[in-house]
Parts: C-alpha cells; structure tokens; sequence
C-alpha cells in the first residue's frame, strides 16, 4: 500500500518525495488506525488524508471549517483529476441537492463539508446509502474548550460521529496543539487508540533571538540600519503603539506603513497592498495583522513585545521567512510587559476557566523569554515535537557570554520558597527575600522566616526577575490559576543539597542595566 501511495505522489501530485511526517501518518491510516496528526500550516496536511482517500473504497468525508479553503482544495483536486466535490452554507438549495445526489450515487472520491452541514440525520442518511471508510477532520483543535478557537459546531460533530451505524476511521488535523490540547481534542472526537503525529514545526531558515534590558528605540534604530530595503514586520500590542513605532520610522525616513484596527477598511487594505508589493518595506501592525498575508520574503518579525502566548508567537515571528531564506525573528523582551497581557486576559470576556488557561499559556511565554535552552526547541518541545537538535542559530545557541555561577543566590531563593510551603506567589516570595515590611507579609509572619531579608540588597523586582528565570529553566515550578503560587520542583533538590550548581549567562545588555543600577 505504502509502495501504491509513493508511486500516486508522484504521479497524481508531481512530488518526488514526502514531507516529515507525511509519511508515517498515511501509513498509519491505511494501516486502518485512528490518527490525529499536528503538522504546522503549510506542512502538507491535506495529501495525509486525500492520498489515503485515494486507495480506500468509497468517498471520503472532509469535514472542514473555512468555506474559502473548501473550495480551492476541490479545485486543486479537480485539477489532478480527482473526482471532488464540497457542500456548504454559501450554496443554493437546488445545487446542494445536485451535489448530494450525485454524491450517494458515489460519484466521489472525497466529500468536503462544514461542520454544520453534517449532523446526526445527515451522518445517518450518508452513512445508509454511501460507503464512508474514512472521515478526515480538519481544524480539529475548534473540538476543544482549550485550544483558541472553539466552534460548538464541531462538539455537535463529535456525537453525530460516534452515532454513526458503520463507524468509519477517523483522522483529525490540527496545525497548533499541545500535547493537553491533542489528549482533549482525541477525548472530544473519541478517537479509538489513535496514533498520534507531531512534525515539521522547526524552521530552520529562521534565526530567533530574545533581546532585554535595552533602550527599545535604539535597538531598532541600529537593528534597522542595514535593512532598509529588506521586508519586515514589527509588531506592537496596542494601537498607540503602532503609531508611535510607525512615526519613530517615518522619522528615520523608512518606508514605513501602520495596521490596526482602528483604521478603515480602505486604509488597511491600501497598507497590506502597498506593503505587498514592496513600496512599503516595513509594516508596524498589531496581531490584526497577519490573516491571508502569505509574502515569501518577509526577512525579519519583530516582536516590540511579547504577545500572550507561545501559539501566537510562533504564528507570527512564522510569517518570516516564508520563501525559506535565513531570516530573523527578535522578540524584545520586558519582564513588565506581561502585565499589559495578564491585564487583557484579567479584563476579558472569558470565564474563569478559560482565564486560567490563558495565563498558563502566558507564563509558557514568559518562560520562554527567559529560557536558556534552544529557543527553537523550546518551542517545538511545547507544541510536543520530540528529538529536534538544537538550532545552532538562536540567540542562546550563540550566546557567547560566560555562563556566571548562581548556586548561591540559588539556593537563597529556592530555601525561601521551600519554607514558604507552596502557599503564595512569586511576588510575596521577592518581598520576603528582599524583607519587605508590607502588611500582609507580617500578618501571616512570614517576617519570621530564617531567609527573610535574604537578598535586601536587590530590588525587589530583581528577585522576582531571579524567581522567574529559576521558573523557566525548570528550578521552581508554578501552579496554574489566576494566582498562581510557586513552589519547588524536583530539579532544586540537588540544588539544594549542594550537589549541582546553577549556572546563568548575564548577556552583555543585562550586565550594561545592572553596572547602571550600581
Ligand atoms: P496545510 O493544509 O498543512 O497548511 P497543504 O496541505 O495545503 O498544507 O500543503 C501546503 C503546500 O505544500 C501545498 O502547496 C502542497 O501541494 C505542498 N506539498 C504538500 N506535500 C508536499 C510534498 N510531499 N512535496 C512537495 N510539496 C508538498
Ligand atoms: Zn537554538
């Protein structure tokens, strides 16, 4: 079969080989095996499920959100000769009928539909007259609560499936799930003992650099020296933002243009076409920005600060580099920017459920600014790709800077926290090593504590910083919720018991700020 499924590749697509993960997760559907694959946008999902569609008797259904999408992806086919056809809302009566008609009569090879077009009578009905051996369901992550775009549509979905007389194999695809997103997403659907793919996040042509303890405006001015021909985009998290980044451009003569919400649709439009095109060389935008731009050669993204989570990040630094040319991603990185987030999430419309999952996926950024691993892998471990190498390009992996040794500051704020028993957060943790007289410190006698005072020395915003970084490479671990309190993870033990040293690289702009605080 796998032989069969190489050779139609080559012959029906024209390609001479599969793309990582293509590979193992045909197989594993024509080995008749529930799948759920996660392979970014662009990673060639669509072949994972047509291929196979291909070499099974009967049609296919593709359940699929994005009317827009439906449509090329059947004209595509068409193309190739494959017998295709999709049913949705945007459709008259009379043709919707026509398409059923001739679908029971079998005349296709795959089906593409909206969810809502498929329920439980409509599944009943197809599934008497049609032979279905396969449903293949795209945009999966809308079947969880806790991915970013949940439809009821898809819930409704899941029941109508799993309803069914003659349960066909069902795949689903997703372009950005966790691993906590894809065990939801596989309970939703009721998968059976699916397998389960993850690949082909890394990008290679894209060199990511977390950048703090700068003067923002003069980064980008020397950032921007030798790239005044070069596409970019920078974005701001705010409106004004965007203005006022935009007006510092305009200043130092760049062919700088604006994108946010607040302006008209014409405005907007005029930006993205003239920024297409090339007149102009650097759009600041905030995330409105994004939706159907596919420029190849977008050669950096700068991030004026982190948006509220990883998905988004990768999403947007991703738009770099699209033609596959080395390319830069620079995140500038204030630890006091996240508050513009957690306010935003504190303020939204979300109930407190969704709210805390927000800021969890919050703090995996702010881990995230502040790791010293591979950022490239960093990002792939979160979205739960395994054994990726590290870049050898990211501003870590070529962090030159001499690692300092920390075992001892260490150990002062991993004992403190330990005494605190997993009762509060990082900022009373700062406040009692820093020996602070606020008043409910002393109302719960922390003032007590044998490590109260330990680091007076430090502004209190420097140990909370030094709480933070032991969070993100691992030391110090914490709970999730709205307040979320900090304890020990198992990582400070041999920490703590003078067996393993810590070790951090102060980069060159920190150690500039700190000499300044001096
Ligand atoms: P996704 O749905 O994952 O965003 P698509 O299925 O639309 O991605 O594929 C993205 C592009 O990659 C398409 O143009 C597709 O034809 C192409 N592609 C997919 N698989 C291969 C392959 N094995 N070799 C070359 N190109 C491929
Ligand atoms: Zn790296």
């Amino acid at each position: 079969m796998m032989q069969e499924a190489r050779e139609m590749l080559r012959r029906i697509y024209g390609y001479d080989s599969f793309r990582p993960g293509q590979e193992e997760i045909i197989g594993s559907l024509l080995e008749g095996r529930d799948t759920l694959a996660i392979l970014p946008t662009g990673g060639g999902k669509s072949i994972c499920y047509q291929l196979p569609a291909l070499l099974m008797d009967g049609t296919t259904l593709v359940i699929s959100p994005l009317i827009s999408l439906m449509k090329d992806q059947v004209d595509s086919l068409r193309r190739l000769g494959v017998a295709a056809a999709y049913v949705n809302s945007s459709m008259g009566a009379q043709e919707y009928r026509d398409t059923m008609a001739r679908a029971i009569g079998g005349e296709y090879k795959l089906l593409y539909a909206a969810p809502e077009r498929f329920d439980a009578p409509m599944f009943q009905s197809l599934s008497e007259q049609l032979h279905i051996p396969m449903i293949a369901i795209d945009e999966a992550h809308c079947v969880s609560q806790w991915g970013h775009d949940f439809r009821p549509s898809y819930r409704q979905l899941a029941h109508a499936i799993a309803r069914m007389g003659n349960r066909p194999l069902v795949s689903a695809f997703t372009a950005t799930a966790t691993p906590e997103v894809a065990d939801d997403i596989a309970a939703m659907l009721q998968l059976r003992e699916p397998s389960r793919f993850v690949s082909g996040f890394a990008r290679p042509n894209l060199s990511l650099s977390v950048v703090s303890g700068v003067d923002k405006r003069r980064f980008l001015a020397s950032f921007l020296q030798d790239r005044k021909e070069q596409s970019g985009i920078i974005y701001a998290a705010t409106r004004k933002e965007v203005e006022e980044v935009e007006a510092y451009l305009q200043g130092m003569d760049m062919a700088a243009g604006k994108y946010h919400g607040g302006l008209s649709d014409v405005e907007r439009n005029d930006a993205q076409e003239r920024f297409r095109f090339d007149e102009l060389k650097v759009m600041v935008a905030t995330n409105a920005f994004g939706m159907g731009i596919d420029k190849p050669n977008v050669r950096y993204v700068l991030h004026w600060q982190m948006p509220g989570d990883l998905e988004s990040y990768y999403q947007e630094a991703g738009r770099a580099g699209r033609d596959g040319e080395d390319s830069d991603c620079i995140l500038l990185f204030e630890p006091a920017d996240s508050s513009v987030q957690r306010y935003l999430i504190e303020q939204g419309t979300g109930g407190e459920e969704r709210k805390s999952v927000q800021l969890s996926k919050l703090h995996a950024m702010l881990n995230f600014s502040r790791t010293q691993r591979c950022l490239q892998q960093f990002i792939v471990d979160y979205f739960g790709e395994r054994d990726v190498p590290p870049c050898g390009k990211c501003s870590n992996c070529t962090d030159k800077s001499e690692p300092v040794n920390r075992t001892e500051e260490a150990k002062m704020a991993l004992s403190c926290v330990g005494r605190m028993k997993g009762r509060f957060g990082v900022t009373m943790a700062a406040k009692v090593l820093k020996g602070s007289r606020d008043k409910r410190l002393l109302e719960f006698g922390l003032d007590r504590l044998s490590t109260y005072g330990l680091m007076r020395h430090l502004p209190e915003r420097d140990v909370a910083d030094w709480l933070y970084w032991l969070v993100a490479e691992g030391y110090l671990r914490l709970s999730e919720g709205q307040y979320p309190t900090v304890s020990l993870a198992a990582k400070s033990l041999p920490v703590l018991e003078g067996r393993e040293t810590v070790m951090q690289r102060v980069r060159a702009s920190v150690r500039k700020s700190e000499a300044g605080h001096a």
